[in-house]
This record gives structure tokens, C-alpha cells and sequence, in this order.
């Protein structure tokens, strides 16, 4: 079996705080992307990776427990 990792970024307005998702990009620091809920266009100023994301949710097994207190 072959398994494959995606690259799935999740995105979120400043505006109106609304989500959406794009697979296979690679936003930078700086970058301007046009939200699709409201058309306000943001920049991104953050890219948190999983890791860092894992601090704060409740995983099963965290990917990596130093990152989680
Ligand atoms: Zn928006």
C-alpha cells in the first residue's frame, strides 16, 4: 500500500471569519487571497502549521506530544 500525504491549507476571512480550503498550493507570508464567502481581500499575515495547530485540540495521539501541553 502506498499512502500519501495531501497538502490541504484552511483559510480564514478577517472580515467575516468564514473558513474555506484549497489542496496542492503553497501560500506565502504576504500573499493576497480573495475570500469566496465575501470577496474582502485578505493577506495572508500567518501560515500555523499542524503541529503548532495540534497544541490546542484534542487528539487521540498528538503528532508530536512536545507540542502538547
Ligand atoms: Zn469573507
Amino acid at each position: 500500500m502506498k499512502v500519501a500525504l495531501e497538502f490541504l491549507y484552511h483559510f480564514r476571512c478577517d472580515r467575516c471569519n468564514q473558513w474555506w480550503s484549497i489542496a496542492d498550493i503553497e501560500p506565502k507570508i504576504g500573499n493576497s487571497i480573495h475570500c469566496p464567502h465575501c470577496g474582502y481581500l485578505n493577506t495572508v499575515e500567518l501560515i500555523q502549521t499542524f503541529r503548532e495547530a495540534a497544541k490546542s485540540t484534542c487528539l487521540e495521539i498528538p503528532p508530536d506530544p512536545k507540542f502538547c501541553n
